[in-house]
């Protein structure tokens, strides 16, 4: 069998900034380091951060708080004022491309625009962009679930959105506004790889999508994969792969989210290379 591994499969450069910021820190200081929420959204290497003794949290009045790190997600104003309030060591490793989002979520609501957040409402990106827009903001995943619009409106769009979403909200909000600005903020790396794994996932009889459940640039490369190969599987770790799936494979693929480290990449891509002489 043939393994095909995706160029730019792995952390991103935003996420690679995040962990090795962290990674120092860990080493430097030692103690009271917490991230805000989950440093990344890799369930193994927040395992690997808690055993460096970095810890997860959203509650701002832990005793114990020495230095705070806001993840690449960002956060909000309010996120920031209670930090400074409660006068934590702030690292913060908000990714430069999300601060250029919050900058324009901003500078619409100054305008005077209504502020249209394409993107999954839970996701942290969008609640710390919400921050930033006013208090008539919305968030919008689907092109046929829009609420009735002001007459002049902004949009700016979760930086790991896929851009066919992007593109069918855009063209909707278009043909009802009066006015639309609008800002695509998706990231390059992110359109990068989907264009990448898009292409990747045509020419094998399978792939496998490497990264956290509940990471969303790894599960939009899930979907989008799925819509031009016919077996598609996203896993976590080596351990999830499953013999039968490569039956009468020939040639297979393999990519990663933004938030998959290279070492587990590593470690599929090996199970498979035993898979593939075994059969
Ligand atoms: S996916 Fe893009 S926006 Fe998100 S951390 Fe990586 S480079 Fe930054």
């Amino acid at each position: 069998m043939e393994i095909i591994i995706a160029k730019g499969a792995g952390f991103c450069f935003g996420v690679k900034r995040a962990i090795d910021i962290t990674f120092k820190l860990a080493q430097e200081e030692g103690k009271g380091i917490y991230t805000y929420g989950p440093l990344i959204h890799n369930p193994q290497v927040v395992e690997e951060l808690r055993q460096k003794h970095v810890f997860t949290t959203e509650n701002l009045e832990l005793p114990d708080i020495k230095t705070l790190i806001i993840r690449t997600h960002g956060v909000s104003p309010r996120v920031y004022s209670k930090i400074e309030e409660e006068g934590y060591n702030l690292v913060d490793t908000t990714c430069p491309f999300v601060k250029k989002a919050q900058n324009f979520a901003k500078i619409l609501t100054e305008e005077g625009y209504q502020v249209i957040i394409i993107g999954d409402r839970d996701h942290p990106e969008v609640r710390g962009l919400l921050g930033f827009a006013g208090d008539d903001a919305l968030v919008v995943n689907n092109a046929q679930h829009l609420p009735p619009l002001k007459k002049k409106v902004g949009i700016i769009v979760q930086t790991t959105q896929s851009s066919e979403t992007f593109r069918k909200i855009v063209l909707e909000v278009a043909s009802r506004a009066r006015e639309v600005k609008i800002y695509n903020t998706i990231c390059d790396s992110t359109s990068q790889r989907a264009r990448e794994t898009e292409a990747l996932a045509a020419k094998v009889d399978l792939i496998i999508i490497v990264g956290g459940k509940n990471s969303s640039n790894t599960n939009q490369l899930v979907k989008l994969s799925r819509t031009v190969c016919a077996k598609v599987y996203h896993i976590e770790t080596a351990d999830e792969l499953e013999t039968e799936w490569f039956t009468g494979v020939q040639k297979a693929g393999v990519t990663g989210g933004a938030s998959t480290p290279q070492w587990i990449i590593d470690d599929v891509v090996e199970k498979m290379k035993e898979i593939s002489v075994g059969r």
